[in-house]
């Protein structure tokens, strides 16, 4: 069974959990963004217009403010269009059921989010994945869907920042092979979106990373809840596909429109992430963490990312470090099955534009000292 920890407020990156003062290093908020006071103070402003939406976006609920944030997330990630979803489990689940029906085939990475592999399920198209970031693997896939159906439509689905692995999928070359199996991309930038970019559109996500166009990458699912701090979802592309899941995505048109505080909050976080400085920041301190890792001889995964796991493998250990970490002042995320595959339970670390090198340096001494308290027993390791 699991227990929610309840927090007084959002991490700043302290956190009030039942009583104690921790240091978080578990939240999404990767820019600080959430509880910044330019954001707050826009979205109470924003407050004034309703508290509530109140009726669907096509209804009555489609405000001035939410279709400045479509317009303001379109350029944001380049593309001609964005639209608005109350969640990132809704946006994918929406989009996918949108697009594909049981004629057609879903190709996911087998390390893909939740909401992606129920937004396969939902739709009803055949189901392949393909081993983590694996090019060949994916391309086995594309061939055997290619021969199945010469009609088909063929989705290839991935996270672009993997959210419990951080690293990046290889977007170009898989864009490269959608490009010759007549494939669609979609990438879910809910790591992404905010947090990487180009130095032009700091905050543009995988696509403006990797400089791909909208023709090959053509659907770019981010959330407002990670590094923008805030709440919500969006897909983003060309006119034409946003055109047609206004029309058709029913987690878009069956509920009801962000609350307008929320799309004031968020145009507000998005001109704070435009200058690139939070980023650059957290460029800092990503380094500053690995470099300073590697000098305790703490073992990390290849990740360039604000989310830096420590692979324990173990369900017990993995407890039991979170535990002591959490005795130390120190909140961090213990994942297990099945968020994550069998034996690759981990503390997912991840770091904020808020932190500061002694913070990092901190949690890092902790870190050496439980781990060396909870060695693994020889032959006891789950595999
Ligand atoms: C968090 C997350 C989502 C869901 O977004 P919400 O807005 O929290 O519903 C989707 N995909 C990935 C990869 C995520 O990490």
């Amino acid at each position: 069974m699991r227990r929610p920890p309840t927090l007084a407020a959002a991490p700043t990156p302290y956190a009030d959990v039942e009583g104690r003062r921790l240091l978080a290093f578990c939240s999404n908020d990767y820019l600080g963004l959430a509880a910044h006071p330019d954001v707050i103070a826009a979205q109470q402003a924003a407050a004034a217009l309703g508290a509530g939406a109140t009726a669907s976006h096509l209804v009555n609920g489609h405000l001035h403010l939410h279709a400045a944030l479509e317009q303001q997330l379109a350029e944001v990630t380049g593309r001609e269009a964005a639209l608005l979803f109350s969640t990132g489990y809704m946006a994918n689940m929406g989009a996918i059921e949108a697009l594909l029906g049981r004629a057609d085939i879903i190709v996911s990475d087998k390390l893909n989010h939740a909401s992606l592999i129920d937004g396969a399920r939902l739709c009803g198209a055949e189901k392949l994945r393909f081993a983590h970031n694996d090019l060949e693997a994916l391309e086995r896939q594309l061939r055997r869907a290619r021969t199945k159906s010469g009609s088909a439509k063929i989705l290839v689905v991935v996270d672009s920042v993997f959210s419990m692995d951080g690293d990046l999928a290889p977007l170009p070359q898989i864009a490269e092979l959608c490009a010759r199996y007549d494939a669609w991309l979609m990438a879910d930038d809910a790591h992404a979106v905010g947090v990487i970019g180009s130095p032009q559109r700091p905050a543009g996500g995988s696509a403006e990373f990797f400089g791909l166009s909208q023709q090959q990458l053509p659907i770019v699912m981010g959330t407002l809840g990670k590094a923008l701090g805030n709440f919500g979802a969006f897909v983003a592309g060309s006119a034409e596909l946003i055109e047609y899941l206004r029309q058709f995505a029913r987690t878009h048109i069956y509920t009801t429109a962000l609350p307008p505080a929320v799309a004031g909050g968020t145009l507000a976080a998005l001109r704070l992430a435009g200058s690139g400085e939070l980023q650059q920041r957290l460029c800092t301190l990503v380094d500053h963490f690995r470099s300073q890792a590697a000098a305790r001889g703490i073992d990390l995964l290849p990740s360039q990312t604000a989310i830096q796991p420590v692979l324990i493998g173990d369900e017990k250990r993995t407890l039991a470090i979170g535990a002591e970490l959490q005795r130390a002042g120190f909140m961090v995320g213990a994942i297990r099955p099945p968020t994550v595959p069998a034996g690759t339970a981990r503390l997912r670390i991840t770091l904020s534009a808020t932190h500061t090198e002694a913070q990092i340096d901190a949690l890092l001494d902790a870190l050496a000292t439980a781990l060396s308290k909870n060695k693994p027993v020889a032959g006891a390791e789950a595999s």
